[in-house]
């Protein structure tokens, strides 16, 4: 019997493992995909938000502005990608300008530090790349911009060294009562267990739905990206908002922690729920509004698209709260979800321990996390690292400069990757311009090599992602 089993693991979910991990509590987590942080999680615009957004006295208002303040402290000790470079939204005709004002009370209220209201030319003064009809700007210097899936794979693998049981490739079918908690039945297998908490993105609803009366339906919105050579990585030194709609915060320009720029996303309702696709429509719309911001941008310069899902519902706050005894629902996490996942895991806590969880602190939990970054190191170190291991010898990733070294870290981390892109997700190889045409097919052979598999048996990501059916020829001197 666990103490407490956690349905999902995205940001949310590996933000709640972290939290449960710093007590003696037998924590499984269970995750139908093959690698963690793989959906929502993935696929957003990487912001810290100040939390001016929210309305205030909502879960979403405090736990944003919560998890703005635990993310760079969070992040600093799980050495994961990080930089506060602010942000602005802005008015491009002065009607726009109550917004800006609306938006900034609302900041006050939330507890936001520093917001100020900006004319066009200091707007202009401290971001020369926008549109020259700029009327002014709400600038937030609290916002930061993070690698996301780095930052939920951080805590997850820091939760998992510290004792909780991780299972993968587990989709939870059903969940019942049984005496003194909840027997989970998965696709392999069941899991007894005290507590649940349901972090299952935007499938919570169906979850949440195995346990009790539906009272929330998530309708997944599809936001799309362009994401831009590191060419185009200078455009703009803060992330550019626009005056936010009925249908969200609108599209977004904005360096990454990678050295690219970002711009997107659009909202589309989407019929299946699982639709991830670019869509031609989506894209001309996200480019064209990108532009409206920042006109200088080259579109030509575009390396990758992608999606993700927002799981919407019909309340316009985070559906926290006990759905039934011992089961939390941490449900339709939306935008700031990213923001605010560890505020949203300490609140977790709080709950579960009001249905009855006992903790008891850990003396030797460890919340710390390092990690090699070859390409970082002065030259005196990567030579001092490739004498100790000449894998760190040898460039996989031209693009990014990541070695084999960095590669096998990851395979020997808590949490190692099953496919090309959990590699990349953890190492880095194949984020740069050719995409991974040049180090994927090493990568898989470093896949198969250290995990003793055929190359057809590797996946590009989840499973059934094959790349290989077999070979074409066969090489040696018998078979020529
Ligand atoms: C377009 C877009 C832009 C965004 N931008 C930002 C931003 O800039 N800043 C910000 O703060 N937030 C942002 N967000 C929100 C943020 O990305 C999400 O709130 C957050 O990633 C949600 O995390 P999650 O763990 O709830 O969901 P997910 O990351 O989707 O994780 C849910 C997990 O549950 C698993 N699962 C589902 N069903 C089952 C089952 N039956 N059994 C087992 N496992 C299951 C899934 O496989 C998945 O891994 C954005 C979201 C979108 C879509």
């Amino acid at each position: 019997m666990y103490d407490v089993a956690i349905v999902g693991c995205g940001i949310i979910g590996a933000a709640a493992a972290y939290e449960l991990s710093r007590y003696r509590l037998r924590t499984v987590v269970l995750e139908k995909r093959n690698d963690v942080c793989d959906a929502t999680t993935k696929a957003n615009s990487a912001i810290i938000h100040a939390g001016y957004d929210p309305e205030p006295g909502t879960l979403m208002a405090k736990l944003n502005v919560r998890g703005a303040e635990l993310a760079q402290e969070l992040c600093a000790r799980l050495d994961v990608p990080y930089r506060r470079v602010g942000s602005l939204v802005l008015a491009f005709r002065e009607e726009e300008r109550p917004t800006l004002e609306a938006l900034y009370r609302r900041g006050v209220r939330n507890g936001v530090k520093a917001l100020s209201l900006l004319d066009a030319s200091e707007a202009h003064a401290m971001e020369p790349g926008i549109a020259p009809d700029v009327a002014g700007a709400l600038y937030a210097p609290g916002a930061a911009i993070v690698n996301p899936w780095e930052y939920g794979i951080a805590l997850a693998e820091t939760a998992v060294k510290n004792g909780t049981e991780l299972r993968r490739s587990s989709e939870v079918l059903s969940i019942g009562r049984i005496d003194g908690g909840w027997r989970i039945l998965t696709n392999r297998g069941s899991v007894d267990a005290g507590f649940v908490i349901n972090a299952a993105g935007v499938s919570s609803d169906k979850v949440h739905n195995m346990v009790a009366a539906p009272d929330f339906t998530i309708r997944p919105i599809r936001g799309e990206y362009y994401l831009l050579d590191k060419s185009e990585g200078t455009r703009v030194s803060h992330v550019i908002f626009q005056c936010p709609t009925e249908n969200g915060k609108g599209v977004l320009v904005s360096p990454t922690v990678h050295g690219n720029l970002i711009a997107g996303p659009n909202a589309q309702a989407v019929e299946d729920g699982g639709d991830v696709s670019n869509t031609a429509q989506g894209m001309e719309f996200v480019r064209r509004a990108a532009l409206r911001s920042v006109p200088s941008i080259s579109f030509r310069d575009n390396i990758r698209n992608f999606a993700g899902l927002r799981a919407a519902c019909e309340r316009d706050d985070f559906v926290i709260r006990a759905a039934a005894p011992g089961f939390l629902d941490l449900a339709g996490i939306k935008s700031p979800g990213l923001t605010a996942a560890p505020a949203v895991a300490e609140y977790a806590l709080e709950l579960l321990r009001g249905e009855g969880l006992k903790t008891e602190k850990k003396a030797d939990w460890d919340g710390t996390r390092k990690k090699i970054r070859f390409r970082d190191l002065s030259a005196e170190e990567k030579n001092r690292l490739i004498r100790k291991n000449p894998a760190y010898g040898r460039v996989i990733c031209r693009c990014e400069t990541i070695t084999e070294g960095e590669i096998l870290d990851a395979l020997h981390s808590p949490i190692p990757p099953r496919s090309i892109d959990g590699v990349k997700r953890r190492a880095g190889s194949g984020m740069g311009r050719c995409q991974g045409g040049f180090c994927g097919p090493r990568v898989l052979a470093i896949l198969a090599r250290e995990y003793h598999m055929a190359p057809e048996e590797i996946p590009q990501d989840n499973d059934g992602s094959w790349i290989l059916s077999g070979e074409t020829k066969r090489g040696g001197s018998a078979d020529a």
